[in-house]
């Protein structure tokens, strides 16, 4: 059986010095983050999802402060990735793909900049899901603070579905590929995570996020995604689909993402019209993966151990 890497806060905050004092000068993907749009989306339509037992522990887990409501911290992960204490997890936020490859290995792609192993997205993802899961436990292992476990797993099942978050290596997920969006400049990056986002809140919502979600998750509650749902959540073992997202992201970033943009040109209507669509499917995919996650961390044991067993 293999066992889940492991990374845990105090071991990495001495790696991220050691990283620090090495390579005090490497920066690299500093915008990379669906926009706090997209993550709010993805835990809102998320936490609508839940079972009661998991809306339980998701609300015990949560501060006083944000009355319940995930998506308020769900982009907490990227506010603290520059500081300090958190920088180890800058890498967990994406996946740099060999140039032109468009597919996802784990044992290729999973590192940091460094050559870190399990410093992904991906394995983030599967590594916070296995702290959750000690959840029901009690509190046997306090090097585990669950409450950022479940704000990192929350924000990262966002960042997995963003295509431009497993893209190429050589222009850091298009954050390199300067672009102008409409009349202002961009980057290839910066459109999926928040370009397309905030246009079709704009042209078709009157600049209104919550009509947009409820837009999203009317196609699948009863519309033309209503058919995908359930093999959206479709899931035996957690680490299998865990790649599987980021090999569906890594695909939509080279058919839809690179193909045809060139640095310096301008993006407008026929590039927003055609990627609309595609950008709204990732962030309603997003939501119901994560809720799919956290129910069997939080649901009925058998099932938990069935997503993590095998992983
Ligand atoms: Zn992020």
């Amino acid at each position: 059986m293999r066992t889940f890497r492991n990374y845990t806060l105090p071991s990495h905050n001495l790696l991220s010095i050691l990283f620090l004092l090495t390579f005090a000068c490497f920066h690299g993907h500093d915008v990379q983050a669906w926009s706090k749009e997209g993550h709010v989306m993805t835990c809102q339509i998320a936490q609508k999802l839940l079972e009661p037992e998991a809306a339980h522990a998701v609300e015990m887990l949560l501060p006083d402060y944000v009355n319940g409501n995930l998506s308020a911290l769900c982009v907490w992960p990227d506010q603290v990735r520059h500081w300090y204490k958190y920088r180890w997890t800058s890498p967990l936020h994406f996946i740099d793909t060999p140039d032109q490859a468009c597919n996802f290995k784990y044992q290729r792609d999973c590192h940091d900049p460094n050559g870190v192993k399990d410093m992904c997205v991906a394995g983030a993802i599967q590594n916070f899901t296995t702290q959750l899961s000690h959840y029901k436990e009690g509190n046997s292992d306090r090097r585990h603070n669950m409450t950022e476990a479940l704000l990192f797993l929350s924000h990262f099942m966002g960042d997995i579905h963003q295509p431009m978050h497993v893209g190429f290596t050589t222009d850091e997920g298009g954050n390199t590929i300067n672009l102008r969006w409409f009349r202002h400049k961009s980057n290839l990056h910066h459109v999926w995570d928040r370009e397309i986002i905030q246009t079709a809140a704009a042209d078709y919502y009157g600049k209104d996020m919550d009509l947009l979600r409820q837009g999203i998750q009317s196609n699948f509650t009863d519309g033309v995604w209503s058919d995908d749902l359930a093999s959206w959540q479709e899931c035996d073992d957690l680490s299998t689909c865990v790649n599987k997202y980021a090999a569906e992201s890594i695909n939509l970033a080279c058919k839809w993402g690179y193909k045809g943009v060139e640095a310096g040109e301008t993006l407008s209507d026929d590039y927003f019209n055609s990627r609309m669509p595609i950008v709204m499917k990732r962030i309603a995919q997003g939501g119901v993966r994560l809720a799919m996650i956290l129910n069997h961390i939080f649901g009925d044991p058998r099932e938990e151990q069935g997503l993590l067993a095998a992983t």
